[in-house]
């Protein structure tokens, strides 16, 4: 097929807490507005500070929470408003790769039998047929078939997640979303298992989302990177040229915190100061205005969408990427950060 395999239309997710016996709880604004796509053989990484709303993505992508607003479509296929029947086939197209390899895997399965579950929820397999699933599992993530007899508890940290990829891999999936899928892992590690995942990719041709809170594995896997801030995403880009020129302030500030090589020099002049607010109640306007040394009046008031710019990749800021018919924004005066503070 043409087209992205996975899309996302203007996901929103809103957890309502528990409040008092009367009154309503407060609302997490766990995500806002979020659209991307991903195309077959591609790696779109999804990076942000904890508590951006990465992992309630993925959640939503599996239908393992239903989401405020938005849709999401599989190559074609609006899934959001399927019922539980209709998503069981469905299922087969996208699967999960987890963060931590230990719980993941349940402890009183032999390896094949975690490989192969996947499949049996679906059709029934003899003994033969399980073998040779299995068999060819295991050489496809590198371990040898004679460990298909094994538990969990004998493996390794890098082989328990080579057995999670396997089982991603057992329905033969369009798209597969891994949520910090080498986080627990040794650094010494993440590599083998990074590059096993960008092999299995090319060679399959699946889409991969891949969430991480790590610059350096983003740098390592990514074509694309979605930055989010607060539920949010802030700036869209071309892996190679957010590393090289990150554009929204945010993301700037970003990469000259992470403890990676970075091949050009940051632009970041003033150092972002704070910590994230809370998604109960974020900043009006623009969320990071309270923390940008960039930040104008405008951005308290008004939410700036993601542009496209000339050089392919997508920023919502009032100051890098003004709008196209907002040439004459009304507060271009710097926002006064101490007077903000002292309220
Ligand atoms: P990340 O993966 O980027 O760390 P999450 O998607 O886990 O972020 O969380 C985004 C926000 O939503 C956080 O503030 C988190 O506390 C909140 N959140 C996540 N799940 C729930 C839930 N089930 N109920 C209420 N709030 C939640």
């Amino acid at each position: 097929m043409t087209g992205p395999l996975l899309k996302v239309e203007n996901l929103t997710k809103h957890y309502q807490l528990n409040g008092g016996f009367i009154k309503a709880g407060p609302v997490v604004r766990a995500v806002e507005d979020v659209s991307f796509s991903v195309t077959a053989g591609e790696t779109l990484c999804i990076v942000g500070e904890s508590g951006c709303g990465k992992s309630t993505i993925a959640r939503l992508l599996m239908r393992i929470v239903e989401p405020t607003a938005g849709r999401v479509m599989v190559g074609g296929t609006d899934i959001s408003s399927l019922k539980a029947h209709e998503l069981r086939a469905w299922r087969r197209q996208m699967q999960m790769v987890f963060q931590d390899p230990y719980s993941s895997l349940n402890p009183r399965l032999t390896a094949a039998q975690i490989i192969t579950e996947p499949v049996e929820n679906f059709e029934r397999l003899s003994r033969a047929q399980r073998r040779t699933l299995a068999t060819d599992l295991l050489e496809k993530v590198g371990m040898s078939p004679e460990m298909m007899h094994r538990l969990p508890s004998e493996f390794s940290g890098g082989q328990r997640q080579r057995l999670g990829i396997a089982r991603a891999l057992a329905l033969r999936p369009s798209i597969i979303v891994a949520d910090e899928a080498v986080s627990a892992l040794d650094v010494s590690v993440q590599a083998q298992i990074l590059n096993l995942l960008m092999d299995l990719q090319q060679e399959l041709g699946i889409a991969l989302l891949f969430i991480s809170h790590n610059l350096g594995v983003v740098k390592h896997i990514g074509h694309r990177v979605a930055v989010m801030y607060l539920g949010r995403i802030v700036e869209l880009a071309p892996c190679e040229m957010f590393f090289a020129n990150p554009s929204h302030p945010y993301a700037e500030a970003l990469i000259a915190a992470a403890p990676i090589p970075t091949p050009t020099r940051v632009r970041l002049q003033v150092p972002v100061e704070g910590e994230v607010p809370s998604p109960i109640n974020p900043p009006s306007g623009c969320a990071f205005h309270p923390r940008c040394p960039l930040a104008i009046e405008h951005c308290r008031v008004e939410v700036p969408h993601l542009v496209p710019m000339p050089d392919g990749r997508a920023v919502a800021c009032h100051v890098r990427a003004p709008a196209a018919d907002g040439a004459t924004l009304p507060g271009t005066v710097p926002f006064d950060h101490s007077a903000a503070r002292a309220e």
